[in-house]
């Protein structure tokens, strides 16, 4: 008898769950098609713009991810822009739509981010690299500056600036980045100690706004959205042009790489090297592993002649660090190259 009306007990608890569980799901069905319908409301918005480029939703997988391939967060649309107006009409349009649409906007230019930066989760992510550069223009005189798109590679910009003979002042390492994508972070490497980082060789910059706006803006010129845009994360506005400052490309460089294995050396070494007024041109130090391989792969940083004392450089394993520095030289000055 217990057993019965215990199993009764439990049949109508069952009952009324269920009855609990259906009311949930069905309370949760209206939501969800306004939901639905609001995705496609969007999308179909979205895709009603009139644009030169255009937009896609299904191809959605490089634009979910980035250098760092940490994150995979695709973006619901990604414009391919053909013009600065395409930037600005989308930006107006989410705008419109107001904050309940819940769509974010992220610039994505070569995607080598490693912290999702450029990723837009179920937003609008713009392929700054679609965007015409309508050729990277030189401009010489007294103070020589490039005028580029904010999608261009800095690879491209010092191809086209070394046949004048010009190059930027200061670089990244690895130059498969583009304009807009190192502005809004810095843009550090070795010269950065001497012309200060990227975003401190830039004259001119256009960007769309937040607004949707369309705007110039320099030092002297709009300075407040000038100062904010450079180092501001890509949050401030979309860097669509930029005038970037140029000085002579040197004709010939010398390279050298010192490993050592005493921080306090190394530290100290470099701090000398970069407070000294007519030293190195490039100063750059990093820390490596000291796999059993490491001096055989550095075999290019070292001259044939240096190949054996190089050899006999040992740290078992324990982490080195390297200074490279950089000296450079004109044409005429090529006999002094070994005095450094
Ligand atoms: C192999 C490698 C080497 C590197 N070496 C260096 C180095 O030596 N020095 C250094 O400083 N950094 C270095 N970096 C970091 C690199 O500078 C940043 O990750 C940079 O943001 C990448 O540029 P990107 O074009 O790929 O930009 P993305 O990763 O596409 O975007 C980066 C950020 O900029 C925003 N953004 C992109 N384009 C625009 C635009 N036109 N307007 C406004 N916002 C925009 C994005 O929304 C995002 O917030 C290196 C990265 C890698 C992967």
């Amino acid at each position: 008898m217990r057993l019965t009306s215990s199993l009764r007990f439990h049949r109508q608890n069952n009952k009324s769950f269920l009855r609990i569980f259906m009311l949930l799901v069905l309370s949760c069905i209206p939501g969800r098609t306004n939901l639905c319908s609001n995705h496609s409301d969007i999308r179909s918005s979205l895709d009603s713009l009139d644009l030169d480029g255009y937009i896609t939703f299904d191809d959605v997988h490089n634009a979910s991810k980035d250098f760092g391939n940490r994150y995979q967060l695709p973006p619901l649309a990604i414009l391919h822009p053909r013009s600065v107006s395409d930037i600005s009409t989308v930006i107006r349009h989410i705008l419109h739509l107001g904050s309940t649409s819940n769509l974010t906007i992220a610039a994505r230019g070569h995607g080598h981010s490693l912290q999702g930066q450029a990723l837009a989760h179920q937003g609008v992510v713009i392929n700054m690299e679609s965007l015409p550069s309508h050729g990277i223009k030189i401009y010489k005189g007294t103070q020589p500056y490039v005028d580029v798109s904010g999608g261009e590679l800095w690879i491209n910009i010092l191809r086209e600036t070394l046949k004048h003979g010009l190059s930027p002042k200061s670089w990244t390492d690895y130059l498969h980045l583009t304009v807009g994508g190192t502005l809004t972070n810095a843009g550090i490497s070795g010269q950065a100690f001497k012309n200060g980082p990227q975003i401190n060789n830039v004259y001119q910059l256009d960007i769309v706004t937040g607004k949707g706006e369309v705007m110039t803006c320099s030092e002297k010129l709009n300075p407040e959205l000038f100062n904010s845009v450079l180092g501001g994360l890509g949050q401030f506005g979309i860097i669509t042009r930029a005038q970037i400052s140029l000085g002579p490309a040197p004709h010939m460089v010398k390279w050298i790489r010192v490993l050592y294995s005493d921080f306090s050396r190394f530290s100290r070494d470099q701090e000398h090297l970069i407070s000294k007024k007519k030293g190195f041109d490039y100063v750059e130090g990093f820390v490596a592993i000291n796999r059993t391989d490491l001096l055989s792969n550095w075999r290019s940083s070292f001259s044939p002649n240096d190949s054996t004392k190089a050899s006999q450089f040992k740290s078992d394993g324990k982490t080195l660090y390297c200074l490279e520095v950089v000296k450079y030289f004109n044409k005429e000055e090529a006999n002094s190259m070994n005095q450094v």
